[in-house]
Formats: structure tokens, sequence, C-alpha cells
């Protein structure tokens, strides 16, 4: 069973899908960090994704497909995933969705929910590191990395309530009826992502464990 999460920025949708992978021996896909993973690759896919993105461009949907398609295929049918940052839109989702059932795979949504306010809170005091960009949330209370002690400084992007409310805003727009779709087709799991975090974890896997074991 396939999982895609879903969360505003600052639900802590990430921490809380790599938890679940450790426990039940999932792979994490971060679309992120394949896209990265791909262009360093200089593969012939990786070498059209590095143009896209020099260009300026967004990676187009279709590419998008593509790595996740190459992905599949290095690992075995039975291994379950974790799709982290993927699907955003309605469209990518339409697309996962008929390719992952193509490889004979079924898949249900976990959303870690957090109100905008408490979204643009945590968003607002998150800290990044100088040196190594590791990022801290409001919760970490030292002044230095716990990486590479680097000074952790307030991430100017993230200061800025204008630039945060539109993100929030662009997810809300864009990814709200990628959710809805999942619940109306009784495929989603919603845990309170406000609560602590083992508390977020607790629920998860009450809710989720079963799909696993
Ligand atoms: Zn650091």
């Amino acid at each position: 069973m396939d999982i895609v999460l879903f969360g505003m920025q600052g639900s802590g949708k990430g921490t809380q899908g790599k938890i679940l992978a450790e426990m039940y021996g999932l792979k994490v896909f971060d679309m992120g960090a394949e896209l990265r993973g791909m262009i360093e690759s200089g593969t012939e896919l990786g070498v059209k994704i590095k143009d896209i993105v020099e260009r300026g461009d967004l990676v187009d949907d279709d590419t998008i497909m593509e790595v996740i398609e190459n992905f599949l295929k290095s690992i075995s049918s039975d291994q379950s995933v974790v799709f982290d940052g993927i699907p955003r839109t309605m469209n990518q989702a339409e697309k996962l969705l008929s390719l992952l059932k193509s490889h004979g795979r079924k898949v249900f949504g976990l959303h870690v929910k957090i109100s905008e306010k408490e979204a643009i809170s945590r968003l607002t005091q998150r800290r990044v590191c100088s040196n190594c960009k590791e990022v801290y949330p409001a919760f970490y209370k030292n002044d230095d990395c716990a990486k590479c002690h680097g000074a952790l400084i307030t991430r100017q992007d993230d200061s800025n309530l204008d630039a945060i409310t539109k993100r929030l805003e662009n997810y809300q727009r864009e990814t709200e009826s990628v959710i809805q779709h999942f619940y109306g087709v009784d495929r989603l799991i919603e845990v309170d992502g406000e609560q602590p975090i083992p508390d977020v974890t607790e629920e998860m896997v009450d809710k989720a464990g079963y799909l696993f074991s």
C-alpha cells in the first residue's frame, strides 16, 4: 500500500512520513530530492530536467511522471512507498493514480491537518542554519545547529508574512481538491497535526498502521 502525504507547509507531514516509513519498512519518495538526484545523475532524463530548471521553468507533469515511473521500476512491486511533495494538483493526482494503477499499486492519502493560522505561526518562527541550511521548527530551542553548530537565523522569506500567506493560498487552491478527491473515494486518513509530534504519530499509527500489517 502506497501513501501520498498531504499537509500545509509547517504541518510536519515529512517528519511523520519518515516515521511511518521507518516503522513499516516503506520507501520515501521525496519529489524535490528526487529531482535534485536526477539532475546529478547525468542520465538522459536528468539532463532534460536540468535544462528545464536552468531555463527557470517548472518541471512539467509528464516529466515528473517519468521520474516516478523510473523510480517504480527500480523497486520491487511489493515495496510500499510514501510519496512526499506529489501530487500537488488535480492534474498530477490523475496522472499519478493512473500510473500507480498501471503498476498494480494501491494508494491512500494521509493528511496531516493544521489550520492556516497554525501554519503561519509555525512558519514565521522557523529558523535555518546559516551554515548547512538545516531547517529547525519553532519548538527547537537551541541557538546553534545540532549538526554543525552553525548559528540559526530566521529565514528571510519565512519571516515575510505575504510570501507565506501566498504559498498557503496556492496550496489550498491547488491541493484542497486533491484531498477532497481522496476523501470522496474513501481513501483518506486525516490526523490532527496540531498535537505534539508523538501524539500525531500515535494517531497516525492508530489510523494507518493496519494498511501495512
Ligand atoms: Zn548546520
